[in-house]
Order: C-alpha cells, then structure tokens, then sequence
C-alpha cells in the first residue's frame, strides 16, 4: 500500500499555530491541530516595560518598580555611565538588581549614520563592558532613536545580540515575529508632554494611554503591552512620576500577567518554536530548560522543561 505523508508545518504569532496534515491512503489519520502559544503559567498576557539611557531618574523609577514588584529592561549607553546626570558604572549591579541590563550603544550615535567599523564598536563595546559592570550577559538592544538599516541588523546579529527594540509605537498587543526589528506598543503616557504648553493635547494623549492599557487588562486573546520610554520624562512638567505610579498600580499584582523582561520573552518563545511534536501530534518534547504552555484542542498543557508527554 502505497502512503503518502504530507507534513505541513506553519508557526506564526499572533495567530500562533502549528499544522500538520496528514493523508493516508486507507483514511487512517487526518489531523489537522492548532498549536497555540500561551505564556509561562499558562497566562494570557504578558507585560514588558523597557527605559532607555540609564540617566540618574533610574534609581527612582527602579525603586518604584520594586515597590510594585514589576521587572523592567534598561537600555544603557556605557560610556556616558559615570558623567553627569547618569548613572555611576558601580551603581549597575545594585540599581538593576533583578532587571534586565541591555545594550544602547556606547555613545548613543545614530547608526544608520556612521560606518560599519564604528557600529561593530559601539554595540560591542558596549556589550562588553555592561556585561562586565552588571555581572550578566547582555543579549538585547534598543536602537538609539529607534534607527536602523539592513546593514545595522547584518552587524548586530553577528555580534550575538538577540532583540532590537525601535520606537514605533504599534499601539497593538501582537508577538514580535522579527527581534531585530521589535516595535514597541506604545511610549509612557503616549504622546503627551512631546510639545510644551498643550495641556489639551497632554490629556488626549494620556486618556489614550489609558485607554490601551484598560483594553489590554480586559482582552482574553494573547496579548503583549510592550511599553516604553526614559525614567528622566518623570522629571519634566506636569505631575509625571504621578501617572507613572497610577500606571504601575493599574498593572501590578495581576495574576493574569506573565511580568518579564525583553530577554526573558525572546527565551519563551525560542522554547515555544522548538518544541518538537510526532507526526500525529499527539506527543511532544520540550528540549530547553523553561516550562512551556500550550494550548491544543482547547486544553491547556504545561510541556515542563527537558520532557516528552503525550497530549492526547
Ligand atoms: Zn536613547
């Protein structure tokens, strides 16, 4: 008898699926199961918050963090560590402590502007020496004003980083698919406070902010709020450090959310991509070293780490 196996594998975000048709000749098995991604604990949502430039507002914004028990990213250009109005180089590891150390360039240049020799410099560079102030590796990267070209990702890559973060707001909650090429979903506080003395627009664009934030706590679909921005903002008009405080109180302590940093994202879903599922999609293998939550048939399983086990 002649059988013929048509194996069709599609992974996509968003819509997270895994297919897998298979046709024999005497009807035997025809399965066709959606794989969907859910994130550790089997959450629905999860939540990043990512600052940039390590200026001295971080030891506040940290420490309100902490309050809140929510992790953060913080993108940091070495070597302004140490001048004014920053951070000092010995503060990283105790400021940070707990959150994510990434990389910002060494002196915050445009690059799409400048050669390839000074790129491979200033993320390398500054990869080494966080890595070095911090004690952790640093895999992960926001471009300085969000900036890059095809030949910006061709060297960052080489140098190991993982993830790239623009400053394109999405204002949507959908799954990186290109780390390189992250958009964010929305800057803090939207876009209020970007022009002096508009306290019309500064309320358009704070209810705006709220409005994404009070939509992503209510979806039931799998959603990421992704937000971002600098802790020194806090300190311009308006009663910022305030509305960054409601904010944090808003999306703390929620048992729906997989609170997580950048890198710890880019982790999950690599597990998630390369679970490896039998033929019939009835057994499964976890080879990394996280627990990864899937949804199958409308069930949800938890593939722990290093395991195989049978889905139905
Ligand atoms: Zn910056």
């Amino acid at each position: 008898m002649i059988v013929i196996l048509a194996l069709i594998t599609v992974i996509n975000y968003g819509n997270a699926q895994t297919n897998a048709a298979i046709t024999s000749k005497n009807g035997l098995v025809s399965s066709r199961e959606k794989v969907e991604m859910l994130f550790p604990g089997g959450k629905t949502k999860a939540l990043i918050l990512s600052f940039d430039d390590g200026m001295v507002a971080d030891r506040r914004l940290v420490s309100l963090m902490n309050e809140y028990g929510l992790i953060g990213t913080f993108h940091l250009n070495s070597n302004k560590l140490g001048t004014k109005d920053y951070l000092t180089k010995e503060e990283i590891k105790v400021v940070y402590k707990g959150h994510e150390v990434s990389a910002h360039t060494v002196n915050h240049p445009n690059l799409p502007d400048i050669s390839r020799a000074e790129v491979l410099y200033e993320v390398g560079e500054d990869r080494r020496e966080l890595e070095r102030l911090s004690g952790n590796l640093v895999r992960g990267m926001a471009y300085p004003f969000g900036n890059y070209n095809d030949s910006v990702i061709e060297i960052i890559n080489g140098l190991g980083i993982e993830y790239a973060r623009t400053v394109k707001d999405t204002y949507s909650f959908g799954i990186p698919d290109e780390f390189l090429k992250w958009n964010p979903t929305i800057h803090q506080f939207g876009k209020a406070y970007f022009t002096s003395g508009n306290p019309e627009n500064d309320k358009k664009e704070l209810a705006g902010f709220y409005q994404v934030v009070n939509h992503f706590l209510k979806t039931d679909s799998l959603a990421l709020l992704d937000v971002w921005g600098h802790s020194w903002e806090n300190d311009g008009a308006g009663d910022r450090w305030t509305e960054m405080e409601k904010f944090f109180k808003m999306v703390s302590g929620n048992p729906d959310i997989y609170y997580t940093t950048q890198i710890g994202l880019v982790d999950y879903i690599n597990a998630f991509k390369n679970l490896k599922f039998s033929v019939d999609k009835s057994m499964v293998t976890n080879l990394s070293s996280i627990n990864v939550f899937i949804k199958m048939k409308g069930k949800a399983f938890n593939i722990e780490a290093g395991s195989t086990r049978l889905l139905y």
